[in-house]
């Protein structure tokens, strides 16, 4: 049933191909596939995708799937060669390390070689959802999925999607953001095919991710457990859980060493194509006075605002986004896809809160702000 350009898939002598599976053969049909769309709108096309996701993930092949945080492209995480087409449709560095996707607790024991109270413990609080434990790896963890660390960053994700295809996959899933390496992450379908479309043989489409930004990692691998990357399970909520919890240097400051205790957590990522600064206004005479200070020209920038709102005219496009944290964290990836769609030469965002339920959010957009 899938919908593959079958006419140019030309899969090598000798290859037993699986049923209604693409075979993309590297020697001989190197770079672009067909890339199907499956919806979940009703019980049999949620079946479909279901059986379709799972057959090209048997296959050894990559397929975007839905997350609560942002949609994932995922692959067996125990078959390295599967993996490895992960980096390479992404154009993802190897050493920025996956996180692994389960859905029961066999899956965690495949995948952890130890299992600490605190795992537990932020474990039952927050599993299924948007929290990433790194805990040490068992050896049959391919180096590819964690780049060569002897940790592995674990998650039971709450998508029901998700999480019927793991249980129907029967394995862990590695699954980074379903975006180009650097790229705005996806919170729909949509976004996915606009980086991926070509690249990938399946999109599911399991609509808009509730959560909208990437998971909080925390590493319980050393003495401290340490927040390596801020999420809407934020600092405030984890230290009423563990109190000896801390942020790793640099989270906020991606500036400061954090690449070595979290590869991939680098100072520029999650970007839009259009530049983005951060910056604080008091009215829109005072935000115009700064864009001529700047050269930027309103009618080609995009505005973010969440307390002070200018007038729509004469801006580009003006955005409101909810002045709470959660809510700003679910618009946020979307909002900056429709901006960038419009090709503004800049996108102004109005300085978020400093509060810790803000960290997720505030991360992101330094990051994404940090190549201008
Ligand atoms: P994503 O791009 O959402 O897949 O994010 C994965 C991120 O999780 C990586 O960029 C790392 O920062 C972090 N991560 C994954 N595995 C590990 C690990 N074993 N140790 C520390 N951080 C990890
Ligand atoms: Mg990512």
């Amino acid at each position: 049933r899938l919908d593959v350009a079958s006419s140019f898939l030309q899969p090598s002598p000798g290859r037993v191909v699986p049923p209604r599976v693409l075979w993309v053969d590297e020697a001989s049909f190197p770079m672009i596939v067909h890339t199907s769309i499956a919806t979940t709108s009703d019980a049999a096309s949620w079946e479909q995708a279901l059986v379709d996701a799972v057959d090209f993930l048997t296959a050894g092949q990559v397929v975007a799937l839905p997350s609560e945080t942002v949609y994932g492209l995922a692959a067996d995480a125990l078959d390295r060669k599967a993996v490895a087409r992960i980096f390479e449709a992404k154009g993802r560095p190897s050493t920025n390390p996956l996180i692994v996707h389960v859905a029961d607790e066999g899956m965690l024991e495949t995948c952890a070689a130890s299992w600490c109270s605190i795992a537990a413990l932020l474990a039952k609080h927050f599993w299924p959802g948007p929290l990433t434990l790194v805990m040490p790896k068992k050896p049959i963890i391919p180096d590819e999925v964690t780049a060569g660390l002897n940790s592995v960053a674990l998650r039971w994700p709450s998508h029901p999607l998700m999480q019927a295809v793991i249980q129907r996959f029967q394995g862990p899933l590695a699954a980074p953001s379903a975006n180009l390496s650097n790229r705005l992450s996806p919170t729909s379908a949509e976004q996915v095919g606009a980086q991926l479309q070509g690249k990938i043989p399946l999109i599911v489409d399991g609509g808009s991710c509730s959560v909208g930004i990437e998971s909080t990692v925390v590493d319980l691998t050393g003495s401290i457990p340490t927040i390596l990357r801020p999420g809407v399970i934020h600092r405030g909520v984890l230290s009423a859980l563990v109190p000896s919890i801390q942020m790793a240097s640099g989270v906020m400051d991606p500036d400061e060493g954090l690449a070595q205790r979290s590869p991939g957590q680098h100072r520029q990522h999650y970007a839009p194509e259009a530049s983005l600064r951060v910056c604080r206004w008091e009215d829109e005479p005072s935000l115009l006075g700064r864009m001529e200070h700047e050269g930027l020209d309103p009618a080609k920038t995009c505005v973010f605002c969440h307390e002070r709102f200018p007038s729509s005219p004469p801006f580009m496009r003006v955005s409101v986004i909810p002045n709470d944290p959660e809510a700003y964290a679910r618009a946020l990836y979307a909002e900056l896809f429709q901006c960038d769609q419009l090709r503004p030469q800049s996108i102004l965002v109005e300085d978020p809160p400093s509060k810790e339920a803000w960290d997720g959010v505030r991360d992101r957009l330094q990051r994404a702000a940090s190549g201008w």
